[in-house]
C-alpha cells in the first residue's frame, strides 16, 4: 500500500484532527513494522510462529487492540486504527495474527460482562495473552451449523469436548474464543454458544503440531481437542446459552472486511514492487516497462486497486457509522481478494523466473495470497450472502 490509501482514509474522517491523528498512528506503525517485523520474518518462517516477545512488543508499540477503548486498555481509536495496522502489516508482507486478536476484541466488547472485559482485554492490548478463535472443525467449516464441539453444563462448569482444526495462533493461544453446541434439541440457530476458554493448564486440552501450510509460514495455525475440559460457566459470551450463531455472523464482518483491507494494501504492494522491478529489468535495450504489454498488465492492476480502495475505504466508514450492510461486506471481502490473487499473479509473472524465487517479494505474495479466497468464509459463500440481498 503506498500512502494514497492511508490519505484516504484520512481524507474521509471527520476533519484534521481525525486526519492528523490516524496519519501520525500510521507513521508510528510502520516505523515499528519496518524496523522491528521486517528484520524477524526469516525467523518466524523458521518458528513456524512469532515468540512472546513479539507479541509484547507489538502491545508496546501499539498495534494491538487499537479499536478497544482506553479504559480496558486498548488504544482507543476507531476500526480505522485497527485497519491502518492491518494495511501496514500487509504492505510489508508480515503475517503476524493480531486481526484474530482484534477479533476476539470484538466479541468481548460486544458480548462480555465487565468482569470478562477485564479479566482479558488489558493483558490482549498489552501482548501478555494471545486470543484465538476457533469455529472450524473437520466435518464444518462453510457450514457451522454442522459443528460437534459441545459444551455440556457440569454444576459451574461446562464440560467441552470436540475438535477445531485450521486455528490461527492455535499453538500460542492463552484465551481462545470457541463456538461450541449448548443444545442437542434446540433449532439449529439456537443450538451454539461461544465460551470464552483460558487454556493455560488447562486439563483435558491440547494442541496438535503446527499445520504445514501452502503459505504464511511465519504464522502458527493447528488443531485444538478437548478431552472433556472443565471451563468455568461464568466464561460463556452473552446472557443465555443459544446466541453463538448470531453473535459469529455479526463478528465475521469485521473479519471479513480487515480481509479486504489486507487485500487492497497487499495487491498495492505488489504493484509497488513491479513496477519498480519492470522499470530496472532490460531486455534488449528496453526496459521490461516500455514493452506495451507490461504496462497495459500494470495499468490493468492499478485501475482493479484504485477502484477496490475506493469501495473497501467507503465501507470502512460505512462500518464506524454502522451503516454497512453485510451483502457490501461480502462483496468486499469476495472481489478484493480475487483481484488480490490476480494482479499478484499478474505480477509474477511480469518478474519472469525471479518471481519464482522465494527471495523476491513477489513469490512470497502469491503464496501468501491464496487463502485470502477461503478463509473468513469462502468466496463461494460470500457469493450466496451477495446473491441473498438480490
Ligand atoms: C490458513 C488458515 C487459517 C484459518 N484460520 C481459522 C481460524 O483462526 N479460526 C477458524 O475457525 N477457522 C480458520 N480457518 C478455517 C477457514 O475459515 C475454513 O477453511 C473456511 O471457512 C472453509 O471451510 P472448509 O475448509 O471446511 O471448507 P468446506 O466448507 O468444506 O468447503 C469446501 C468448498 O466448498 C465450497 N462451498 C462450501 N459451501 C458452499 C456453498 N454453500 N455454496 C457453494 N460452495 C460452497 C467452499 O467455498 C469450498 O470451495 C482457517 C483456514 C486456513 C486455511
Amino acid at each position: 500500500m503506498d500512502n494514497q490509501s492511508g490519505k484516504a482514509f484520512q481524507e474521509a474522517g471527520a476533519g484534521d484532527t481525525v486526519a492528523d491523528d490516524v496519519g501520525m498512528f500510521r507513521a508510528s506503525v510502520r516505523r515499528f513494522i519496518e524496523q522491528v517485523f521486517v528484520p524477524r520474518q526469516a525467523l518466524w518462517r523458521t518458528r513456524g510462529q512469532p515468540d512472546a516477545s513479539d507479541w509484547s512488543g507489538a502491545g508496546a508499540a501499539g498495534l494491538l487492540l487499537a479499536d478497544v477503548p482506553e479504559e480496558y486498555g486498548g488504544g482507543g481509536g476507531t476500526f480505522m486504527h485497527a485497519c491502518v495496522v492491518m494495511e501496514e502489516l500487509a504492505r510489508a508482507g508480515v503475517h503476524f495474527g493480531l486481526g484474530v486478536q482484534s477479533i476476539v476484541a470484538q466479541y468481548l466488547l460486544a458480548y462480555g460482562t465487565e468482569a470478562q472485559k477485564r479479566a482479558w482485554l488489558g493483558r490482549m492490548a498489552r501482548g501478555e495473552l494471545v486470543a484465538a478463535v476457533a469455529m472450524t472443525e473437520p466435518d464444518a467449516g462453510s457450514d457451522l451449523a454442522a459443528l460437534r464441539t459441545s459444551a455440556v453444563r457440569d454444576g459451574a462448569d461446562y464440560r467441552v469436548r470436540g475438535a477445531k482444526t485450521f486455528i490461527t495462533n492455535g499453538c500460542q493461544a492463552g484465551l481462545v474464543c470457541l463456538a461450541v453446541r449448548t443444545s442437542d434439541t434446540a433449532p439449529a440457530p439456537r443450538a451454539l454458544s461461544m465460551l470464552m476458554v483460558e487454556t493455560d493448564g488447562l486439563v483435558g486440552y491440547r494442541t496438535g503440531p503446527p499445520l504445514e501450510k501452502v503459505g504464511m509460514h511465519g504464522q502458527d495455525t493447528c488443531e485444538l481437542f478437548f478431552d472433556d475440559a472443565r471451563v468455568p460457566a461464568a466464561n460463556l459470551l452473552g446472557p443465555a446459552e443459544g446466541r453463538g450463531m448470531g453473535q459469529m455472523m455479526q463478528q465475521l464482518a469485521y473479519e471479513r472486511l480487515s480481509l479486504a483491507v489486507s487485500a487492497v494494501a497487499t495487491a498495492q504492494a505488489a504493484l509497488d514492487v513491479t513496477v519498480r522491478y519492470a522499470k530496472e529489468r532490460m531486455l534488449g535495450g528496453k526496459s521490461l516497462f516500455d514493452l506495451q504489454n507490461t504496462r497495459f498488465r500494470l495499468a490493468e492492476c492499478a485501475a482493479d486497486v484504485r477502484v477496490g480502495r475506493a469501495f473497501v475505504d467507503a465501507c470502512v466508514l460505512r462500518r464506524i457509522a454502522g451503516t454497512l450492510p453485510d451483502a457490501d461486506v461480502a462483496v468486499a471481502k469476495y472481489w478484493t481478494t480475487e483481484r488480490q490473487c490476480q494482479i499478484v499473479d499478474t505480477c509474477l509473472q511480469i518478474h519472469g523466473g525471479y518471481g519464482y524465487m522465494l527471495e523476491y517479494a513477489i513469490a512470497r505474495m502469491w503464496i501468501d495470497s491464496r487463502v485470502q479466497r477461503i478463509y473468513g468464509g469462502s468466496n463461494e459463500v460470500m457469493k450466496e450472502i451477495i446473491a441473498w440481498s438480490l
